[in-house]
């Protein structure tokens, strides 16, 4: 990733006042050395997933603009990015993040995600979160894309989230095991859009945890351009699909 001013004066502060002390993936102390707050164990290993990227869905490719699946596919958003392949540590950092309350990783993660929409040089107005249904929300407490949102949004200087603009209207069974077309069946007319002048000719950033086939993250582009929003980019932490 290039490294630009920004990015450098937040490593000067940084180093000024050192956060974590404990690496967020391995959990061993650690002297901090990188940004992110890793330990450099875990930082060397890391599954980045490198350019040249797929235009479409973010994802590595040999040669051309698209993916294999992006040809044959029509995603509604513009661009996607993810920043990691969803493989160990990641992975794990992840399930700690989404169903063990480790809600402190957003903001590490979210650093890892603003560097990566920083160098795409994206351009947008909002941050919308992909929503969780209520159901979903009470059980868990919390909606881990909400939290990367707005993380993203303080590390992005101020960054306005629109948390309720888009929301899930059907608790939709789980999606894990699903191929394209039953996630596409899944989530018929599971989002809607409330207040839709809120992003009416506004390009949006819409931040998930993860990216698997991209349809939640279709779906909830259609209805957000359905409500007037000029172009949808999505930014996840890291793709389960990625080859
Ligand atoms: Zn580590
Ligand atoms: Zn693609």
């Amino acid at each position: 990733m290039k490294l630009n001013f920004k990015s450098f004066f937040r490593d000067f502060v940084e180093i000024i006042y050192p956060r974590a002390t404990a690496c967020i993936a391995c959990g061993k102390e650690a002297r901090l050395y990188n940004r992110y707050g890793f330990c450099d164990t875990c930082y060397a290993t890391l599954p980045f997933i490198e350019a040249p990227y797929c235009s479409k869905c973010g994802r590595t490719i040999k040669e051309g603009e698209e993916c294999n699946v992006c040809k044959d596919t029509n995603h509604v958003f513009t661009q996607a990015l993810s920043v990691f392949k969803y493989e160990t540590p990641i992975s794990d950092m992840i399930q700690r993040f989404k169903y063990r309350n480790n809600t402190y990783l957003a903001e590490p993660m979210a650093r890892l995600m603003v560097d990566a929409i920083e160098d795409r040089g994206w351009e947008f107005d909002g941050i919308v979160p992909v929503p969780l249904h209520v159901k979903r929300l009470n059980l868990r407490g919390y909606n881990q894309a909400a939290y990367l949102a707005y993380s993203i949004g303080k590390l992005m200087g101020g960054k306005e989230v629109l948390s309720t603009v888009l929301i899930r209207i059907r608790n939709t069974p789980s999606q894990i095991g699903m191929d394209r077309d039953e996630r596409m069946w899944n989530l018929y007319k599971s989002f809607e859009v409330r207040q839709g002048h809120i992003v009416e000719g506004k390009t949006i950033l819409l931040v998930d945890d993860v990216l698997t086939t991209g349809s939640t993250v279709d779906h909830c582009s259609s209805v957000l351009l359905e409500a007037g929003a000029q172009k949808i980019y999505v930014a996840t932490f890291a793709s389960s699909v990625y080859e």
